[in-house]
């Protein structure tokens, strides 16, 4: 496997994993704003990171909420947790 495919078989992975959730957050659901699709992938991302520095976070150890569109794989930052939607 070239590293290509090896990139693509891990974005697959990412977006058609089978752990795609809806979230809420600030008491809303989250909607995809490019697709309008409510199915995410969550990743925690820690704040210790190249963009921590890039954006003035260094003072914090906290981890963002990362959630990745499961139909069209546009990412979403939260900086607080984001809480799943009960079905
Ligand atoms: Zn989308």
């Amino acid at each position: 496997m070239n590293i290509s495919a090896g990139l693509k078989a891990a974005a697959k992975s990412l977006v058609n994993g089978p752990r795609a959730e809806s979230f809420r957050a600030g008491g809303k659901q989250v909607v995809c704003p490019h697709c309008e699709n409510i199915l995410f992938h969550r990743k925690k991302i820690s704040m210790h990171t190249a963009f921590s520095s890039l954006v003035n976070l260094e003072w914090t150890d906290g981890e963002a909420n990362v959630l990745v569109c499961a139909n069209c794989s546009r990412i979403e930052w939260f900086y607080d947790n984001v809480e799943t939607e009960k079905s």
